[in-house]
């Protein structure tokens, strides 16, 4: 069920959720903005936790599908870990609390100032993904005098079957040590005394739908696992990524409990500590982008809602043409006139679109429309483009809710930049 649903809080069905109509959001916090209800985000949690329970899988948040600190918080409160891909997502994990042996270190690019930052901090897993990373997370740790724990990120090569831009796991792709030069790579590994190495991680892709291309990955794995055993590592951790996928259209995802299932016969075979690192799954149906049309405009054949939210504040659908569902936040009644229209923001490219060819109710300039699933990849990847400050961020919670990240001012967006004295 839709975490936001059509309620008479105050008259009129209109869109609420955790008790919180979005209206009285969009008149406290203006628009757009995004809103996440804490209710969807535990529930998800919970389900996704209780799914992976034979398994006793350790969860490390995916912090970059939403990296709120009040998000974050809200899982470490339940118990999770975080996975993160840089120093400041870093600091982001330890400020909102999670326990550094739960923070798995991922990323093709770690620079020595970002090892140098977690092995201070005593993280519990570096996922290294190639040779010359390895070498350096060795010198870094070696002058400190520490051993990082270490598990190697191996590319299985196995289509995810999602989109382009978010499949990880072929060997085309930047990520993940090549599958044949794992075990040599393990070995050198295991000669470097500033490294513990604990066992093999792997990360797909996002936006899963299927599950073969994980019981593939898995097997891939499993194998390899099995052969470095046989070698003589001790190999007592696999990180099997995050990925699984979401409902935004029609998809039909694998069921949480099909995923766990697959997981619970990997550590049955393995007897090992699985760690998984779910992003989206976990936060994109918590959330939506709140925003108000601006205009209707007719263009002959094209209708166009122009609404106060733009490519700047989600861009998915610019990325990767996602599809988001888009709906009136006042609920039309069932013989409302209805029309196709593409819903656009206002930034000046044509790419600036949210949702193409809809059939929605009649809307008119004023009207609030919310942008379903935006609760990941959506916040994080905004930007100031076109002089926009990026949309800012709500939590709601058992009645009330908060800003959990204000809009940026316009004084403060101007103040990011330094005039040179030349030119002051
Ligand atoms: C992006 C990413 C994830 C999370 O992916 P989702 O599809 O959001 O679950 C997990 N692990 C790594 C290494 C990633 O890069």
């Amino acid at each position: 069920m839709d975490p936001f649903q059509y309620r008479a809080l105050r008259g009129a069905p209109e869109l609420a959720a955790d008790g919180v109509a979005l209206v009285a959001v969009a008149e406290a916090v203006g628009t757009p903005t995004y809103v996440y209800s804490s209710a969807a985000l535990e529930a998800r949690y919970r389900a996704f936790a209780a799914a992976l329970a034979p398994s006793r899988a350790r969860i490390c948040y995916a912090i970059k599908a939403n990296d709120n600190l009040a998000v974050i918080r809200s899982f470490g409160k339940l118990g999770a870990g975080a996975d993160v891909v840089s120093e400041g997502e870093l600091r982001a994990a330890l400020k909102a609390g999670i326990a550094p042996e739960h923070i798995v270190f991922s990323g093709v690019g770690k620079t020595a100032r970002e090892m140098a930052a977690a092995l201070d901090a005593d993280i519990g897993q570096f996922n290294v993904e190639s040779a010359p990373e390895l070498e350096a997370l060795a010198v870094v740790a070696g002058t400190k005098g520490l051993r990082a724990k270490i598990a190697l990120r191996i590319n299985p090569d196995v289509d995810a079957g999602t989109h382009e831009k978010i499949a990880t796991g072929r060997k085309q792709d930047k990520f993940g040590v090549a599958y044949d030069e794992a075990p040599a790579l393990f070995r050198r590994a295991a000669e470097l005394r500033s490294l513990d190495v604990v066992g093999v991680a792997m990360h797909i892709g996002s936006q899963l739908t299927r599950l073969d291309p994980f019981e593939a990955a898995f097997e891939r794995a499993a194998q390899l696992v099995e052969r470095l055993r046989a070698e003589g590592h001790a190999v007592s951790r696999l990180d099997l990524g995050g990925g699984l996928g979401i409902r935004y259209r029609d998809e039909t995802p694998p069921a949480l409990d099909a995923y766990g299932a697959l997981i619970e016969r990997l550590v049955r075979r393995l007897n090992i500590e699985i760690t998984v690192e779910p992003g989206r799954y976990l936060v994109a149906p918590a959330g939506l982008l709140l925003t108000r049309v601006i205009y209707v405009k007719r263009n002959g054949e094209k209708n166009f809602a122009i609404v106060d939210a733009a490519m700047n504040d989600l861009i998915r659908p610019t990325l990767y043409g996602a599809y988001h569902r888009v709906v009136p936040v006042r609920e039309a009644p069932a013989d409302a006139p209805r029309e196709t229209v593409d819903v656009v923001g206002p930034v000046c490219e044509s790419g600036d679109v949210l949702a193409l060819g809809r059939d929605l109710p009649r809307l008119a300039a004023g009207d609030l429309v919310a942008i379903l699933d935006a609760g990941a990849y959506g916040a994080n990847m905004a930007s100031a483009y076109n002089g926009r400050p990026p949309a800012p961020e709500v939590l709601l919670k058992d009645g009330r809710f908060a800003v959990i990240r204000p809009r940026l001012s316009l004084e403060a967006l101007l103040a990011r930049d330094v005039l040179p004295d030349w030119l002051a």
